[in-house]
Parts: C-alpha cells; structure tokens; sequence
C-alpha cells in the first residue's frame, strides 16, 4: 500500500511540474513515506528524518515532509523530535501534498514569513477514491507492464496486536466502475498484470454492493477486471482468511487469469493464540482453505504472515505454528517476531515473552522456510514455466518476470520481450530465484498490446509486502 501511495503521490506532482529525481542528494523536496506496523520501522524513518534535517543548514529552501502511518500516528508530537519537518501529512491526505508544496514554494518565493509545519492528519470522506493517479513514463523510463491498483483503505477488525486501523481508518471501498475503468486505461498503455490492493481487501465493497446470487463485491470485481482486454494476470492482496468463501475458492477455478499465487495471513498455527490475537479462524479452518484452494488449482502457491512470540505464546502453541507451517509448504512467508505496538491491547498482556526467545523461533521458521522454498524451486528445474517479462533485472544485463506463482526468474531476453509471455525453460534454482532460457517463439503479445522498445530501466520485480 505504501508503494502504491508514493507512486500515486509523484503521478500527482509530476501532473504539477515537478520532477522526480533519480537520488535524494538531487532533490528539493523529500517525502518520506512512512510505516508504522513495527516499532523498529517507526525508529528507521524517525532517525532518517533527523538525518534529512541537518541538511536545511546548507540547503536553506530544502523541504522536508513526512508523508503516511508515522504522521498518522503520531502527528504534530513528532515535532518534538523533529523540529525542523516542513510537511506532517496522514494516510487520508496524500492527495493534499502537491497543494501544500505549492503554497509553501509560493510564499518563498513572495518573501512572506513560512508559517511552521503543516500537519494534517484529520480523516476525510471519499479519500479512499484519490489513490488512482499513474505516472506517464517519461521518455527515458520503461513503461511499467506490471501496475497496483488500490481499491480498498482501511480495517474494520481489531486483532489484538495491529496499528493498522488507527493508522487507515475504517475500511472504505472505491466504487467499481471506477476501479475497472482505472485497470482499462492501465491495459490500454500496456500494463498486462493487475494486483488489487487493500488493507483486508477481500472485504472490498461489502457495504456498498449487494451479494449476487452468492457473489461478493470482491468476486465481482474480479470477474470485471478478468473481463479486460490486454490484462493477463491477476493478483490481489492483502485478503483475510475469513474473506475465502466458497464463491472466491470457486472463482480460481473459473478465473484463469486469477494468478494460482495466495497469500494467506496465517499469524499463528495456534487456536488458543488466535484468540488471543483476536483472529476469527482456527488452524482447522485455515488448513480447510489450502485445501479447498489446492483442490481448485492443483498447483497454487501460498505465502503467509506469522508473528512469533506473541505474548503467553509456548512451547506447545508455537510446535501447532510450526508443524502447520511445514504442513502448508509455504513459497514465502514474513515472519515477524511480535513488537509491542503502543496502544494495542497485546501491548498491555501479560507474559511478554522474552527477546532471545523469539529469536530462536523466528530463526527456526526461517530455516523452515528456506528449506521448503529451495525445495520447491529445485524441483522446478527442467519445467517450463510461463514468464511475463518485466524489466531488465538489477544488473541490467539480464531481464526478469514472475511465473503465475510469483517466483522471481531470470533470464536472456530482447527489449522486445518486455511486456510479453514466454515459456521459460528452468536450468537452476537457488531459494527464491529460477534461471532459464526462453523457449524459441513463444512470447505471446496478447492481441493488440504492444510494449514499447525499452533499451534502459533497472526495476526489478515488485514482491507483496505483508498484511500484519
Ligand atoms: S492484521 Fe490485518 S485484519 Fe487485523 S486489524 Fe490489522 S490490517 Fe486489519
């Protein structure tokens, strides 16, 4: 979500004249788009802040904006530590930063006294529809094939760790016409893959739409986008377990453009945990989904999230986490040793359970994870895997793209392949990475898409980044 706020952010500025720079030692203005789901984030961006600061010493003009979750979260009291912050500015006003940038440039620019630091954090009706700007490419950067489309802010649960609702708000939901006519105009410049984004977004909708004949919004949304000329691939994140009803697990098996790739927040193999989180599923239910998923696409991959050494978490609740966490055989998964967040309820329980110790279970997952992912990627040498080629890799000598399953493959291409499918023959696999070559003739253009000659640009290809 973060990623996708920034970009929209620097569509909406560049639609105002300014112009992204390649390095921040270049800049006039700095946001930092911050995150607030872990304390450590929290400390990362306040320290990068106070760094950025010394720099109005010799650049007296710079300006300085603290941009999402963080400003959210701690408002104006974050000039208590960071005196110097031009711009404090919420997750329900992104689309209010170019207007404060131009105000604050133009009294500058009139000699008139610069009042102190804007904050703006207050909640705003329908700001859920203004994260819907995509940048023009500019002359030397290769057009995206891959876009995020945000169709859902917000959260209405309360698991008992999370930050997230006091940082988004309560869930709010883009209307459907507009979302779909978004994914056209992407398609229409040549973007072939599609992931639809939210904070629980597989509660897309709900208040707004009605059910039909047993159909959620969010699954009708699906069928909308998979309708689209041009889009190939469909991935969507982050869902809820409780948001896979028969309807969504039946839509992979009518939906092939539906990507076999779920992530699926699991956050503890223990019901007894999961209560206490404030999770409403049991590990029963949770393998109930993989199973029904597996049964409507054999071959569907999973990634997770799993916080480790939730408070009261023991031996015996974390062996139920481990062994459903081999049992699952995820490709990828966030692990993330549990931090208090200030104003949760799990801050406030008993039985904290100590560093050293969520250490070691973190290690043991990781471990985990690395051999299940090493085995899934080596048993994929010698099979082909259809590839959308993305961009050319981070070296730049090479191009890469995802499979449906969303591994990250390597690859010799031409410029002309970006934007296309091909069969990749898989020749070598570490952890997370397949190599291969394309099979001779087998990029498939898609009808009338046609990707631009891209001789530069070294994006690689974007992950999902976690639900917490
Ligand atoms: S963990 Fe996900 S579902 Fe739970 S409150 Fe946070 S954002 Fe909502």
């Amino acid at each position: 979500m973060n990623e996708r706020d920034s970009e929209a952010v620097a569509a909406m500025l560049r639609g105002r004249g300014y112009r992204i720079v390649g390095s921040e030692d270049d800049c006039d203005i700095l946001l930092l788009n911050t995150c607030s789901v872990r304390d450590a984030a929290e400390q990362k961006a306040i320290g990068k802040a106070r760094y950025l600061q010394h720099r109005k010493k010799r650049q007296p003009d710079f300006v300085l904006g603290i941009l999402g979750c963080m400003a959210q979260n701690r408002g104006g009291d974050l000039l208590a530590q960071l005196p110097d912050v031009d711009l404090i500015i919420g997750t329900q006003k992104f689309h209010r930063v170019p207007g404060y940038l131009d105000n604050l440039r133009a009294a500058r620019e009139a000699g008139v006294p610069i009042p102190a630091a804007v904050v703006d954090i207050s909640e705003e009706e329908g700001s859920q529809n203004t994260i819907k700007d995509h940048a023009e490419p500019t002359p030397d950067e290769a057009p995206s094939v891959t876009a995020f489309v945000s169709i859902q802010q917000g959260c209405n649960m309360s698991c008992t760790f999370c930050i997230v609702p006091r940082t988004r708000g309560d869930e709010r939901s883009r209307p459907m016409d507009e979302i779909v006519a978004e994914c056209h105009a992407l398609a229409e410049r040549g973007v072939r893959e599609i992931t639809l984004l939210g904070q629980i977004v597989t509660s897309y909708g709900r208040r707004d739409y009605a059910h039909t004949g047993g159909v959620t919004p969010f699954v009708q949304l699906l069928e909308l986008v998979h309708a689209l000329e041009g889009i190939e691939r469909i991935r969507f994140t982050s869902p809820h377990p409780r948001g896979f009803r028969n309807d969504l697990v039946a839509a992979y098996a009518r939906l092939p453009k539906l990507c076999g790739y779920v992530h699926l927040p699991l956050q503890s193999g223990s019901n007894r945990i999961l209560r206490a989180m404030n999770r409403p599923y049991t590990r029963e239910r949770y393998l109930e989904i993989v199973a029904a998923l597996r049964a409507a696409r054999p071959n569907m991959t999973f990634s997770t999230d799993v916080i480790v050494g939730f408070p009261g978490e023991t031996e015996e609740d974390f062996a139920q986490t481990r062994e459903l966490f081999a049992s699952v055989n995820y490709d990828m998964a966030y692990i993330f040793k549990y931090s208090i967040r200030t104003g949760t309820p799990a801050a406030e329980m008993a039985d904290q359970v100590p560093e050293e110790v969520k250490e070691e279970r973190n290690r043991i997952l990781l471990d985990l994870l690395r051999e299940n992912s090493l085995r899934r990627t080596t048993a994929m040498v010698g099979t082909v895997e259809e590839v959308l080629v993305e961009s050319r890799d981070r070296s730049g000598s090479h191009f890469a793209g995802r499979t449906r399953g969303n591994r990250v493959c390597v690859f010799d291409a031409e410029p002309r392949h970006v934007g296309t499918l091909v069969q990749l023959r898989i020749e070598r696999a570490s952890v997370s990475t397949l190599y291969g070559v394309v099979e001779e003739g087998s990029e498939d253009y898609g009808g009338d898409v046609v990707p631009g000659e891209q001789d530069s640009g070294s994006a690689e290809p974007r992950f999902h980044h976690p639900c917490p």
